[in-house]
């Protein structure tokens, strides 16, 4: 075991243009995975032959990209199987990241910048006349997330490679990714993302692993001959889950670890029947319908339907890895004993919760182990990260589908129940309430619902929040009763984001300036970027930092004129808000924002306005009626706006259709104001808000997740703080908040709302926007009314802030200088120090050697 701590000094970086010895088998030109200039080209052409088939008379730019990514993963494979031979012979303990979604962005770009040799391929490539970023710009981006939750996953996986920790993320192939959002006639709509069509370079996939899965059916007990009580699982069917693994390369390490995402296919034992019978579409009609599960992203973000499918997923993949981790754990120890030892797996959300019922059945009837034990293994596997305070996203199972998908895992959700509420009840004896508000069922009857986050809370060693605010509301309210009786499992880990992505990749200009000024530390030293404080005041420097910035908004501007056909004015402030459609977000208040200088405008043609270029981005899950009509609202906003001859210059608005991560590169680059202003008590953390600041973008926001950090940080007067903090939305509602007493009060918010509801922005139709009027007036859930003036305010001041462009651009240092602590490379070594106890495990480069010639075959598993 390798005891090294997180000092970073002992790396051994892959030399760049390895020199092999010449072994006598293998020579220098044999290895086709080398970094040198020739070996890059040599390998590019190689699978351009080889692996598209296609020789440079033929090769359009996507057997190009093909080319590139197939080379790259080559040279990502070589250092993936020395990573797991040293993780075996090494003994390591390994995290395993149990996560539905992964937004993983493009690979290809990443694994570049991640080996080192951007800039090299770039030559290789520019020397021929092809240019590296637009043949990367083909690579379909695999949209296996809805938003921050799978973002953040990504993130992980990224550090968590980074600092050498033996890890597998596991979670599903799904056929179709997060849906492709159009806009028609300002309207959203959907397409489905057929991100697989064109193949994948990145994913290798290994059939021999197949794992197979029970669904339905019955249990059955009886005594062995032991005397043991034992049940038996009778599954109604059976699928099978193949893996397929894509390298995660760390940044400037050997160490690549996997991302495990299972496909499911059917298993014909149970379609045989049908088959011999001559029913051969009636099989086939039943390998469809397991095939299903793995078919598509459920595109909710923070609200659950119940769907019966959504539970199959769940069960699905985290069975599948749990059996993965139990095949390769017994493989090596030929015991379950120390599993715990070996092996830390975190529930991210509620969503793979359904493992805690899954390993003790595994462990229980499968392997044979008493209640005791395997609990005990259980509890101290898994660690439980929230990432929501809305109620409508605790995930409820009705006892009933669950029951019936999964009869075994509801009869030891009851046993762990059982013993679980003994003990509440030894410990506060009569205190029926808490012990309903703390039981793993919830109601009575046929409406009796699965709770999966007491599930969760009872079955972890650890429960963490996202953002210091996050944790501690978990604590005195959601998740209250849990933190009364084990204070000692709550933890926070506030959300970080990887500097390689979202600064190194996203914004290479800046980060050349930074690496110019202050070396290269900081790509893997996030708070490195304190030593730019010091140029803060230069003005030599500050003038360089705008131009950044100034190119970064030309490029955005040049993307907004081919998408939307609007010409933004690139001297305007870049008002960004892109994230998820939610009402909690408050995409409303920005537009109110937006109409209120439109009035001013109006009232008064001479007002001196600051020019401002409103950008917007963001998907609303499908069913999710009032957030689409926002969308509707924002490009009907925009229609006026941007044919107004008296704008011109003044205001834009853009909404950019289907956000996504590579898009999302780009926007945080070139973006100066980030829109951070959901109601205070309701975003966990925010990653968005991160992003941002990382690139220079100044923040208005509410006292709401990370931004309560951010600001710390960053310093109050580099921060535009607006709205109601958490205690006073709290009182308020307390109280009881009426809308209207903001509403009589103030009259440009009156001037604002009448506007919408006269039809102004829907050619006349007064009713198009009433739904959102009624739900502002008579309702307004998220208070935007209540915050509406504060918001206001802080919005003029940004504005006067704006004209005093030095001390604009001494802030916007300030935010990236200071943004260190949000790196992920922080959030994970503190999940490893204080949550998974893992230690580095650095991986050495082996050349080939004649060993690698000697062919034998191996019952080594991985
Ligand atoms: C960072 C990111 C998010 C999360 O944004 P928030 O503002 O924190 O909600 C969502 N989607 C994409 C594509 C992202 O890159």
């Amino acid at each position: 075991m390798h005891n090294k701590s997180f000092d970073r000094d002992y790396r051994q970086f892959a030399p760049q243009d390895t020199q092999v010895p010449d072994s006598g088998l293998v020579r220098v030109e044999d290895d086709r995975t080398g970094m040198s200039e020739q070996s890059l080209k040599r390998a590019i052409v190689d699978n351009l032959h080889y692996g598209q088939g296609k020789d440079n008379y033929f090769a359009t730019p996507y057997d190009y990209y093909m080319a590139i990514a197939r080379s790259m993963r080559d040279r990502l494979i070589k250092r993936r199987i020395q990573t797991a031979r040293t993780h075996i012979q090494e003994d390591s303990k390994v995290v395993y990241y149990l996560s539905a979604e992964f937004l993983m962005g493009r690979y290809t770009g990443n694994s570049l910048i991640n080996l080192g040799i951007y800039e090299r391929v770039r030559k290789v490539l520019r020397e021929s006349g092809l240019e590296l970023d637009d043949l990367l710009e083909k690579e379909h981006e695999p949209g296996l997330g809805n938003g921050g939750l799978g973002r953040l996953a990504a993130c992980y996986l990224d550090s968590l490679a980074t600092l050498e920790i033996p890890a597998v993320g596991y979670g599903i192939r799904y056929e179709f990714g997060i849906f492709e959002q159009e806009i028609r006639n300002g309207w959203q709509a959907e397409r489905p993302d057929k991100w697989l069509s064109f193949g994948n370079a990145w994913e290798v996939s290994l059939p021999e692993y197949r794992t197979e899965v029970k669904f339905g059916g019955h249990t059955e007990s009886y005594t062995d001959t032991k005397g043991r009580y034992q049940t038996n699982w009778i599954p109604e069917h059976t699928v099978f889950g193949i893996p397929y693994d894509t390298p995660i390369p760390g940044y400037g390490v050997n160490t690549v670890n996997i991302l495990r995402l299972w496909k499911a296919e059917s298993s014909n034992e149970f379609d045989l029947d049908a088959f011999n019978a001559g029913d051969y579409l009636g099989a086939v009609a039943n390998k469809m319908f397991s095939e299903n599960i793995s078919k598509v992203l459920y595109p909710n973000d923070d609200t659950v339907q119940g769907k019966e499918l959504r539970l199959e997923q769940q069960y699905f993949f985290v069975s599948c890895s749990l059996q993965d981790i139990i095949r390769r754990h017994i493989y090596h120890y030929n015991s379950l004993d120390n599993l715990h030892e070996k092996s830390a797996i975190q529930l991210n959300d509620t969503h793979p919760s359904i493992g805690i019922a899954e390993l003790m059945r595994l462990l229980i009837d499968v392997h044979q182990m008493d209640w005791e034990q395997a609990w005990h293994i259980t509890q101290n596997c898994f660690a439980y990260t929230n990432h929501t305070l809305l109620p409508e996203a605790l995930e409820r199972w009705s006892v009933n589908l669950f029951g019936r998908l999964l009869p075994r895992h509801l009869e030891i959700i009851y046993e762990i129940n059982f013993r679980f509420l003994s003990e509440v009840r030894k410990r506060y004896p009569g205190d029926n309430e808490r012990i309903a508000r703390l039981s793993l069922i919830e109601g009575e009857g046929a409406d009796k619902k699965v709770r999966m986050a007491n599930l969760a809370c009872v079955g972890s060693r650890k429960i963490n929040g996202v953002a210091a605010l996050h944790t501690k509301l978990l604590q005195q309210d959601v998740l209250r009763d849990f933190y009364e009786l084990a204070p000692e499992k709550f933890i926070n880990k506030t959300n970080g984001v990887t500097p390689r992505r979202w600064l190194l990749l996203g914004n290479p200009r800046l980060s050349n300036l930074i690496t110019e000024k202050i070396g290269e530390a900081w790509i893997t030293n996030l708070d490195e970027l304190r030593k730019l404080e010091q140029f803060a005041d230069d003005p030599q420097f500050r003038q360089t930092w705008r131009e950044i910035k100034q190119a970064n908004k030309q490029d955005l501007a040049a993307y907004i004129e081919r998408k939307n056909h609007i010409q933004v004015d690139t001297n305007s402030l870049f008002d960004v808000q892109v994230k998820r459609l939610h009402e909690y977000k408050r995409q409303l208040l920005n537009v109110l924002h937006i109409i209120t200088l439109y009035n001013r405008i109006k009232r008064n043609p001479n007002e001196d306005i600051l020019p401002r270029t409103f950008i917007f981005g963001g998907k609303a899950a499908p069913g999710y009626f009032i957030a689409k009509l926002i969308i509707k609202l924002i490009n009907s906003v925009a229609a006026v706006v941007n044919d107004d001859p008296s704008l011109e210059g003044r205001l834009k608005v853009a909404f950019l259709s289907n956000y996504n991560v590579s898009m999302s590169q780009q926007i945080y680059a070139a973006a100066e104001l980030s829109e951070q202003i959901s109601t205070a008590g309701k975003e966990a953390s925010g990653t968005g808000n991160m992003k941002f600041a990382l690139n220079g973008a100044l923040t208005i926001g509410t006292l709401d997740g990370a931004n309560v950090e951010i600001r710390e940080e960053v310093g109050a007067e580099n921060f535009f703080l607006c709205g109601l903090t958490t205690p006073e939305v709290y009182e308020l509602k307390a109280k009881g908040y009426n809308p209207q007493e903001y509403y009589q009060s103030n009259s440009e918010l009156q001037e604002v709302i009448r506007l919408i509801a006269c039809g102004h922005f829907s050619d006349g139709d007064s009713q198009l926007f009433r739904p959102l009027l009624d739900s502002l007036l008579y309702n307004d859930k998220y208070m935007l009314f209540a915050d509406y003036q504060s918001y206001i305010d802080t919005q003029d001041r940004v504005s006067q802030a704006y004209r005093q462009e030095d001390n604009w651009t001494r802030m916007s240092i300030l935010n990236t200088a200071r943004m260190g602590k949000f790196s992920s490379d922080r959030a994970i070594s503190e999940y490893c120090k204080e949550i998974w106890h893992v230690e580095p495990v650095p991986v050495e480069f082996k050349e080939y050697s004649p060993e690698d010639m000697n062919l034998k075959v191996s019952k080594v598993h991985w």
